[in-house]
This record gives C-alpha cells, structure tokens and sequence, in this order.
C-alpha cells in the first residue's frame, strides 16, 4: 500500500486498545499523520445513554488509553459535544482529509454513524470503517431462506466455522507523527473534564474489585486462560469460585479483540476445538447471537420479540415496593439477595445468579423485565445493549431461543446445587453468615433454636421472604396461560 502524506482522525469509540483494532491499522497505514481521537457525547446514545457503572469504567479505560499512546509518542484527543460538528471542526483545524473507526451496532450509534458518514463525505472526507467488535458482522450468518436465526445452536453452527483461521492485528510500536495542533480547542479536554466519575464515591467497590484498560484486560485474560479456563465447562456454574473469565466489561469496552483472545486461547491449548476451550468460545458465540439479534430485531430493547408478552399482565400493586426489594438485596432470598448485592457493590454480577434473579424478578415478583433491564444497565460495569437485552429477554421467556415461560428457576434448588456450602451468599449477605449449610438457602424454614443460634431474627436482621416462591410461582404460570393461547 502506498502511503500519502495525509493526515486522518482515529475516532475511537468501544474499541479502546491499540492492539487488534483494524480501523487503527488502516488508518496508520494509508496516512502520514494520525490524530487518535474520543468524543464524548452519551445523548446520542439515547435512550440508552451510558449508565453510572459504565461511566466510571469508561473514565479508567480511557485514561489507560492516553497513557498507552503517550508511550508510543501520541496522545488520546477528547472531545464533548455533537459527534459530527467535532469531527467537522477537528478535520478542519488539522487538515485531516479522512476519518477511520470501527464500527458499533447498536440502534441509535448506527443511524448517527451512517448520517455522519453521509454529512462528512458529502464535504469531500473519506470515511472508513471496520470492525472490531464482533467476530462476524451481525448481518452476515443467515438461515438458509436467507432470515436471521432465532435459535442459538443453529446460529452457531454456521457462526463458529472459520474461528481458527481469525489471526490478530499487531498494535503500532510507534505513532505515526499526530498533527500539529493549533488551539486548545483542537488540543482537546483532559478525560477528568468529562465528570465520568461520581460525585459521591459509591465506587470504592468497583475500584476493588476492576482494572480498567487494555493492559489489565491482557493480563486478565492471560490469567483466565492458564488457570480456570481448564476447568471452565464446570466452574463457570459456580458463583462462589473464581470459574469465568471477568472480561465482560473489557469486551464491552473493546479493550481486548477476540482475534487476540482467540489467539492466546490456541497457543495455550492447541486449539479452539479443544475440550478447555470449545465451552468458553462458545460463550462468545452468544455474544455473537445477541448483536445478530439486536440488529435484526432492534425494537427488542423496550418490546418483547414474542409479541403475545405485550399483553403479559404484569403485578402493579406495590410494584414500586417490590422492585426497591429487588434493587436493594432485601427480598428475603438469599440467593437473589447476593446477587443484587454483588451487583450493587461490584458492578458484576455472577451469570448463574443473573439468571436466576431475573426469573425471580419477572417470574415470581411479576414485575416486567423491562425494569430489570434497565437497573441492570445503570448498575452493571459491562452493560451492553445487546447482551444485557438477549440476558433479560431469554429469562422472561419472552425473546428468541428463550427459556420456556414455565421454566421458574427455584432460587433454593439453584442455591443448592451451585453454591452448596453457601459461601456466595455468605460473602454477599454476611448477616447469614452462621446459618447451616441446611439453611443457608432459605432461612425462614430454619427453627427457632436455629436462627437464634445464628443470631438471625427473620424481619430484623434479615427480611423475611418477600413473596411465597411455590405460591408465586403458580400465578406466574396461571398469568402465562391468559396470553398462551392467542
Ligand atoms: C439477565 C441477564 C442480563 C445480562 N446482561 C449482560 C450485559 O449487560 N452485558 C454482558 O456482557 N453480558 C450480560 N449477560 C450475559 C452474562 O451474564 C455475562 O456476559 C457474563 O456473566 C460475564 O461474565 P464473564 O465475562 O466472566 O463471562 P464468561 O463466562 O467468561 O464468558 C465470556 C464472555 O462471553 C460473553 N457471554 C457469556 N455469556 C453470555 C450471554 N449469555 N450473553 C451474551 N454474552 C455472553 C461475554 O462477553 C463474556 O465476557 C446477561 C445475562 C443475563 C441472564
């Protein structure tokens, strides 16, 4: 390829690393001049705007980025306002003739991103995108009639062909030079200046337990990848162990490429197909599965894909009280109560329990996944329109490959079987802490010797049980059977 002296914006949006991004290495290869650039502008993204959680990775991922591209003789531009009159007053303050990102799927980013594309190529810029995000473009695998598949293990029998062929970009050594800027409008804002973090610092958890940016999401995914990754078919069940991988929010981010971690998955186990790492790829592949979904069926963050859900009536008495219950770990079950916690302290939450807190929410509270959704997607570090709305849809029973309506998942029997000795919950809901493994799961069935000896009165301590789970279950079936039928 031949290089031009010319001068090209990076527009970085969630694929903050420099290592396995395409748009970065097209962009360094067909220009002299490259200026990295982020703009903040979360009302394009509405209604789903950036939650809290999400912010505050997004401050530390992009921080890392700056630093990374400082080693490398750059630096990250930041810029707020309107996308397209940044990038406008940007090309024209440095010269730049072209703009290269990678491409986002989500609604609302893809009619911005085309009208940009449009608005700048109609003032003479070229524009070029890739993608960095996926490992097939969501439009690509297709049934045989030529529809989108609404059945994951068909989806990923075409969607994984190939995967061992997929090899990564390397990141740059050095930056090609940036432009000379001019001004302090065009030298951009320092990332404190976007307020990402929270004024009252409920993060302390978060800052804990996560790392954000490129070098931690590599060394996290080394670290899977030599240790649980072996026993992942198994562990990944179990909420009390370290058994998954905790890349969520850096996929979410774009701070690793799935090229990369499918690499370092070959190398380490030969290759994709092997027993250690078929499960886990697979995983992947819902991920896969739930972009393919959100773009064939972009109404499904606020609609049911089934349609028969519209009508789902849903419980409205002392819904409010119900959903804070939920929010707040206070719904007197402890496995529900530990994961709301995690996720409230953490901004992570266990898949297992994920699952099954939002069955009880839906299923046994009565309450629409869309509330769950949505404090998912405020609460959550790796919030992601398409995973979060595939997670809560599939729960409901009410989106594509779902989890049948009469599949209630029993809160106890998952207790039990996935966290057997308790101490998920006994880590999360301390003030079980002294129950017996018996009881753990369901503290209002143990005796009053029990409890005392514990030192647990039910409704002081710890709540009792917000709703009855046999009682609740069955009025979650006879409301299922109103709109079975049509
Ligand atoms: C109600 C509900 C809501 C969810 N909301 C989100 C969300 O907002 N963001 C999100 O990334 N995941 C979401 N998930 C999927 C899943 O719970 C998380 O991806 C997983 O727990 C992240 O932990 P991990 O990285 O250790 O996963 P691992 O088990 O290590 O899996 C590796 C990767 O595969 C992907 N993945 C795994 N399971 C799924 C899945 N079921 N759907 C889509 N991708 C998957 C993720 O990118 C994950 O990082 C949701 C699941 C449910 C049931």
């Amino acid at each position: 390829m031949t290089k031009t002296p010319d001068t090209a914006i990076l527009w970085l949006r969630r694929d903050l690393r420099l290592d396995d991004n395409p748009a970065l290495v097209q962009a360094m290869a067909e220009n002299e001049r490259v200026l990295p650039l982020y703009i903040h502008a979360p009302t394009e993204e509405a209604p789903w705007a950036p939650g809290a959680a999400t912010h505050w990775w997004l401050h530390g991922s992009l921080v890392a980025l700056d630093q990374a591209l400082r080693e490398r003789g750059s630096r990250l531009r930041i810029a707020t306002g309107e996308s397209l009159a940044v990038l406008e007053r940007i090309a024209q303050r440095t010269g730049a003739t072209r703009v290269y990102w990678n491409r986002l799927y989500d609604p609302a980013t893809r009619a911005r991103d085309t009208h940009i594309k449009l608005a700048l190529r109609a003032r003479g810029l070229r524009c070029e995108s890739s993608n960095a995000l996926l490992l097939h473009e969501p439009w690509e695998p297709l049934t045989g009639t030529g529809g989108p598949y609404r059945v994951f293990s068909a989806y990923w029998r075409k969607a994984v062909l190939g995967l061992d062929q997929l090899t990564p970009l390397p990141a740059p050594i050095q930056w090609r030079r940036p432009p000379d800027l001019d001004d302090q409008e065009s030298a951009g804002i320092g990332v404190d200046t976007l307020d990402l973090l929270p004024r009252i610092r409920w993060d302390q958890g978060l800052a804990e337990r996560w790392q954000p940016g490129e070098t931690a999401a590599l060394a996290q995914a080394r670290r899977f990848i030599d240790g649980p990754l072996a026993g992942y078919a198994q562990g990944r069940d179990l909420p009390g162990k370290p058994g998954t991988s905790s890349l969520s929010p850096h996929l979410h981010f774009g701070e690793i490429g799935l090229r990369r971690l499918l690499a370092l998955i070959r190398e380490r186990h030969g290759s994709l197909a092997a027993p250690a790492a078929e499960v886990f790829v697979r995983e992947l592949g819902w991920r896969e599965f739930a972009h393919h979904l959100l773009y064939h069926f972009p109404h499904t963050t606020a609609e049911p894909l089934d349609p028969r859900f519209a009508r789902f009536p849903w419980h409205t008495a002392d819904a409010a009280a119900r959903l804070a219950a939920w929010q707040q770990g206070r719904t007197g079950v402890p496995l529900v109560d530990a994961g709301m916690r995690e996720l409230w302290h953490t901004g992570w939450m266990h898949n297992r329990v994920r699952m099954v807190v939002a069955s009880y929410l839906t299923k046994n509270l009565l309450l629409p996944w869309q509330a769950g959704a949505q404090w998912f997607w405020d609460t959550l570090v790796d919030a992601d329109l398409a995973a979060n709305t595939l997670g809560w849809q599939w729960t409901a029973g009410c989106g594509a490959d779902a989890a049948p309506y009469f599949r209630v998942f029993n809160p106890i029997r998952q207790g039990e079987r996935f966290d057997p000795q308790g101490d998920y919950v006994r880590h999360w809901c301390p003030e079980l802490a002294r129950l017996p493994e018996r009881f753990i799961h369901q503290p209002w069935a143990a005796p009053v010797a029990v409890l005392r000896a514990a030192a647990i009165t039910l409704g002081d301590e710890y709540p009792h049980p917000l709703v009855d789970l046999a009682r609740s279950r069955l009025e979650a079936l006879a409301a299922f059977e109103t709109i079975k039928a049509t």
